[in-house]
């Protein structure tokens, strides 16, 4: 069963259309990248799944329960965890408040068990999140997201302004808790390959618009169309439809 169902969904502000007839799943155990150059649409797209804002058009499916007029409270309710670019934390409290009160449900992952996939939050459970580097923070961001127990995570752009050796370590650890916890996920990345090296699937939007989709490893083979995307090129459309990748 897909956790998370897009149909023709359209996302925007007011009555702005800014992505339009989006189609998309995200399965138990898999991780699932969203690609697109700055201002395609993909965070008014998480944003739009995770209820934060309204649907214009089109429906979405979570765990195989319709969403598409629920509040945020309520998708979250059904196993969405998102993580904002802004990862959200509360910056005067320490890094064990921050995961207390994020693990709101008695059903909640164990702490301990947390800090087993995040192990360099151990020795900094007592430290305001305000005084953690760049990294760290992110770490607790993820942590926190995944302490709620969610049957499927909405990570946006956690690597940004992060060096590369700690995005790596920040992706390898979100594939072991997908692989592990059977839990899906939806990524924002801006290291392009970075991300693809984790996922199963990928979807690259160009302005506002599914413009290839595939597997993880059809995309990183296709470094030309990812470009042509990315720099939303005319001509990128039909260059996916001759490859097969739409
Ligand atoms: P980035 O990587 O820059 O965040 P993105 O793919 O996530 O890019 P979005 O942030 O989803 O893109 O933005 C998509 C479009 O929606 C852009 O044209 C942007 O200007 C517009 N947009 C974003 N936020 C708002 C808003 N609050 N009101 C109106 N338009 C917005």
């Amino acid at each position: 069963m897909n956790l998370i169902e897009t149909k023709n969904l359209i996302c925007g502000y007011g009555r702005m259309p800014v992505v339009r007839e989006l189609d998309l799943s995200v399965a138990a155990g898999e991780v699932v990248c969203l690609l697109g150059a700055n201002g395609a649409g993909k965070t008014t797209s998480l944003l739009t799944i995770a209820g934060a804002l309204p649907k214009l058009g089109g429906a979405v499916r979570v765990t195989g329960h319709e969403v598409t007029r629920a509040r945020p409270h309520e998708i979250a309710r059904r196993g969405v965890s998102i993580v904002p670019e802004d990862r959200g934390l509360f910056s005067k409290l320490t890094v064990a408040q921050n995961l207390r009160l994020r693990r709101h449900r008695q059903s909640g992952v164990e702490i301990d068990e947390v800090l087993g996939y995040f192990p360099m939050l151990t020795p900094l459970l007592n430290r305001q999140a305000r005084l953690l580097s760049g990294g760290e923070q992110q770490m607790l961001a993820l942590a926190g997201a995944f302490v709620a127990d969610p049957k499927v995570m909405l990570l946006d752009e956690m690597s940004l302004g992060l060096a590369p050796i700690i995005v790596e370590r920040l992706l390898r650890t979100v594939r072991a808790i997908a692989d592990e916890r059977r839990m899906g996920v939806l990524l924002i990345e801006q290291h392009v390959m970075a991300g693809l090296s984790i996922a199963d699937r990928g979807y690259v939007l160009a302005h506002g618009e599914v413009v290839a989709q595939g597997s993880a490893a059809q995309l990183r083979d296709d470094a030309e169309l990812l470009e042509a995307s990315y720099l939303g090129e005319h001509g990128a459309i039909e260059e996916a439809e001759a490859r097969g990748l739409v």
